[in-house]
């Protein structure tokens, strides 16, 4: 089994579960999660102030259905947890087909496909099925069962911390609050999951800290319980969308200007994937939060097919057939190229920086004979030498020499090894 069909497997096991910002399906999907990694599960009581926002009410469904006139059921939540608005509140009622309409979401542009609605914030209720099955429901009278409890309890999110050899942290991100949509939510998830497990076995410079949680209400509420230890993010990635077939898209974060926002531009460019680099905007996921003025970290967002731009966002057709194995691990790939580049990044100095050092006499020029590289590999000594004034890091070196940031980072071995730079700092 490749690891691209391992992330698809993980996928599939979520998806059944019927998420939202709270209740027992966050839970279910972090106990699976909680299998490959040691979660903390945090549980946030109902009522909490959070930033300006407050914790909502926890919601939980047991069933829902309508029944049509003959009294077999019509829509069932039993078939697809899709066909409940999320969030709705208990009602058990017998109306007519006109009233029950006000109720149902369709897309009559794909009518065959389910529509996923929510109304976290307003107490209403409704159900989603396909623009077929709504025109050809009979005239007469419908039974509406919603059985589900909106009541105090909590919110829940999880945090796993793989530790680094520095206090200094990375971020990675993603969303756990939606039903069965396979992109938009599970590949993030599943992406996540895996690189985490990659990073524990590699011992890493900086302390990676993945957080689980629901969209916005999650990432908020994480933000308010750790705003002391925020200054500790050097860099941080939101993963969603990385399992459709579209190229990769970066988001900037709002700085425009961080090390994240040059190390997957860098990792993009130089891969020859087809992908877009995209600025900020505070709209998306939860970058907004962590990018919000008051903390403007340096966190930006990376999908295949950004947020609301495939016509299968947020339907029934944000499938497993549309999340294939094969592109989720091309994303985690690229993922791992990128943490790499971080790990690695360093600024050095020159320590002969009056003229050039004699790199002859070293053993560093023109004895690499046989190296398929041996042009670059010298070219990247110089640049390395040139640029190493304490200010550039190694990957302003690969940008500005224009050569792969691995061919830098070994040229900087190199010259490190003939004493020729000096050791860097921690960071
Ligand atoms: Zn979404």
């Amino acid at each position: 089994m490749t690891v691209g069909e391992e992330l698809h497997r993980l996928v599939a096991e979520l998806y059944p579960i019927c998420r939202s910002i709270t209740g027992d399906g966050v839970r279910r999907t972090l106990e699976v999660i909680g299998r490959e990694l040691e979660l903390q599960v945090r549980e946030v009581p109902t009522g909490t102030e959070v930033l300006d926002w407050t914790v909502p009410r926890e919601w939980n469904v047991r069933d829902a259905w309508v029944a049509g006139p003959d009294g077999r059921r019509v829509i069932d939540f039993a078939d697809s947890n899709l066909h409940l608005m999320g969030y709705s509140v208990p009602v058990r009622a017998t109306m007519p087909l006109a009233e029950l309409r006000q109720h149902l979401h369709t897309l009559p542009d794909h009518p065959d496909w389910v529509p996923w609605r929510t109304s976290y914030y307003a107490e209403r209720w409704g159900f989603c099925a396909s623009q077929r099955l709504v025109d050809r429901l009979p005239e007469g009278d419908y039974r509406v069962c919603v059985d589900t409890t909106l009541a105090d309890g909590h919110l829940t999110y999880a945090e796993h911390v793989v530790p680094g050899r520095t206090d200094d942290e990375v971020l990675i991100s993603c969303h756990v609050c939606h039903p069965s949509l396979a992109n938009d939510n599970l590949s993030g998830i599943a992406v996540a999951t895996r690189l985490a497990g990659m990073l524990a076995r590699s011992r890493p410079r900086y302390t990676y800290r993945f957080l689980f949680a629901p969209g916005t209400i999650g990432s908020i509420t994480w933000l308010a319980r750790n705003e002391d230890r925020v200054g500790r993010i050097r860099h941080g990635l939101v993963l969603a969308c990385l399992g459709d077939p579209g190229g990769l898209t970066y988001k900037r974060s709002r700085r425009g200007d961080a090390e994240i926002d040059q190390a997957v531009a860098h990792v993009l460019r130089r891969s020859g994937r087809p992908h877009r680099l995209v600025d900020f905007s505070p709209y998306g996921y939860d970058e907004r939060q962590f990018c919000s003025p008051g903390f403007n970290l340096p966190v930006g967002c990376l999908s295949r097919t950004p947020y609301a731009q495939y016509p299968e966002y947020h339907t029934s057709a944000d499938d497993l057939d549309l999340v294939r194995p094969e592109h989720l691990q091309d994303s985690l790939e690229v993922c791992w190229e990128v943490v790499q580049l971080l790990e690695a990044n360093r600024r050095y100095r020159n320590l002969f920086p009056k003229g050039e050092p004699q790199l002859g006499r070293r053993g560093l020029y023109g004895s690499i004979g046989g190296r398929s590289d041996a042009e670059a590999h010298q070219m990247a000594m110089l640049w390395v030498l040139n640029l190493s004034d304490g200010d550039h890091t190694l990957l302003d070196v690969a940008d500005r020499a224009e050569l792969p940031f691995a061919v830098i980072a070994d040229a900087a071995r190199d010259l490190e090894r003939a004493g020729l730079l000096s050791s860097p700092a921690a960071r």
